[in-house]
């Protein structure tokens, strides 16, 4: 009989508990330990999302025995697990990877790279979280459907294909998309961070100097400014590691900005014709993937009445065919005048099916593309 694999999580908050959860709700064919504080290792035993528990300092017990080790923990403790694991005299399980699942990568895999070996360290960041941390913020949904960004150096690329760590990803319902770690932190300067620092900026802002026009701000300031709820400590590691790509994003955004003053200074409203124009098309470009991407999901557009139970009237008809909606999401809706759903499935074939099965009951869609 072949032995099970050994999977080690560490640092049970929100990431990591979500993938022991998961895993072992999927009843994944691993064994799962959990290195942490004795307090989250204790609590995971209880709930038995771990088969055992290691606080970081035994992280040397861990390496022997580990054919994968996901790091889940904030950026500078990934950082310092990674020399505690190279430091560490135990030897490494033949063939054992090492990733993470921090927010910015270049400094993460550089530092991997370095410190454990070109042939162990993987960087990984999976799109999803909230803004909730810890054990208890754990849910066994986190990944469905999230892409999940691997970061292999060139002489990496045979190492994704067919590991365990690929296998787990997919388990817990993600999309797998490799990209190089310095192009992941620009892109992630440019369409996560950036936000955030807009969102934080335009609420403090506008809190400072007309605090009374938020009174009546609606739902376009609410969209801005949700990112503004955000909590800091997770952004502190993130700014700190991703510094050069974030004064670019936003110097580029100080002298569009700049130009968007002069065309009002002007009343160019011809060049404003065009901003608006160009970036209704950058906004339409939202998720829709490049070429080379993988596992794509089929997006249908459905709209529908403002009454009572309308999102059922669709959904029921859909799960009882035995389709399988990947992600939901009301897009718009008007008191009165009803709205957009956005329905996500996982193949051509199904999003077909769900079309014609709407349409024939009345209920107007049609596929929107790959997402
Ligand atoms: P989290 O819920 O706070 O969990 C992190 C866990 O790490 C904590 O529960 C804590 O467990 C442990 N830890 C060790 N040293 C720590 C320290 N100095 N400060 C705080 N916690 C420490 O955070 P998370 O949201 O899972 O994020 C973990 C990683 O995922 C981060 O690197 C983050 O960049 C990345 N990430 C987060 C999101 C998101 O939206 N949340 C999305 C993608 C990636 P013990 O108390 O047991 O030590």
């Amino acid at each position: 009989m072949s032995q099970q694999p050994v999977i080690a999580v560490v640092g049970l908050g929100l990431l990591g508990g979500s993938i022991c959860q998961t895993l072992t709700d999927l009843e994944f064919d691993a064994q799962i330990i959990g290195v942490s504080s004795p307090r989250s290792t204790q609590e995971a035993l209880d709930i038995g999302i771990i088969s055992q528990a290691y606080q970081y300092h035994e992280i040397g017990q861990v390496k022997v025995q580990a054919d994968l080790i996901l790091l889940c923990t904030p950026i500078q403790h990934i950082f310092s697990m990674m020399e505690s694991l190279a430091q560490s005299s135990e030897p490494w399980k033949p063939g054992a990877l090492v990733s993470d699942v921090g927010s910015t990568k270049l400094e993460i895999c550089q530092k991997g790279w370095q410190l454990l070996g070109t042939d162990r360290f993987i960087g990984g960041h999976p799109m999803a979280g909230s803004e909730k941390n810890g054990l208890s913020a754990r849910d066994n949904t986190l990944f469905e459907s999230a892409l999940w960004l691997l970061c292999p150096s060139e002489d990496q690329s045979d190492l994704v294909q067919g590991s365990l760590l690929e296998k787990v990803i997919l388990t817990l319902g993600s999309r797998l998309h490799c990209v190089e770690a310095e192009l992941h932190d620009q892109w992630l300067a440019q369409v996560s961070h950036l936000p955030q620092l807009l969102s934080s900026t335009l609420s403090s802002e506008t809190f400072q100097s007309l605090p009374d026009s938020l009174s009546v701000a609606g739902p376009g300031f609410r969209d801005m400014s949700r990112l503004a709820l955000s909590s800091y400590p997770m952004w502190e590691s993130i700014f700190q590691t991703n510094s050069q790509q974030i004064i670019q994003s936003i110097q580029n955004y100080i002298e569009k900005l700049s130009q968007v003053k002069e065309i009002i200074q002007s009343g160019d409203w011809q060049s404003m014709d065009q901003l608006f124009d160009h970036a209704s098309q950058g906004r339409q470009q939202v998720n829709i993937p490049q070429k080379g991407w993988s596992q794509n999901l089929i997006e249908v557009i459905v709209r529908v009445q403002d009454q009572k139970g309308m999102i059922s009237k669709v959904v029921v008809p859909l799960t009882e065919a035995g389709l399988d909606i990947r992600d939901i999401q009301l897009l718009k809706i008007r008191e009165g005048s009803g709205g957009t759903l956005s329905l996500s499935f996982s193949s051509i074939q199904q999003a077909d099916q769900a079309v014609e099965l709407l349409n024939q009951i009345g209920i107007q869609s049609q596929i929107r593309g790959i997402i």
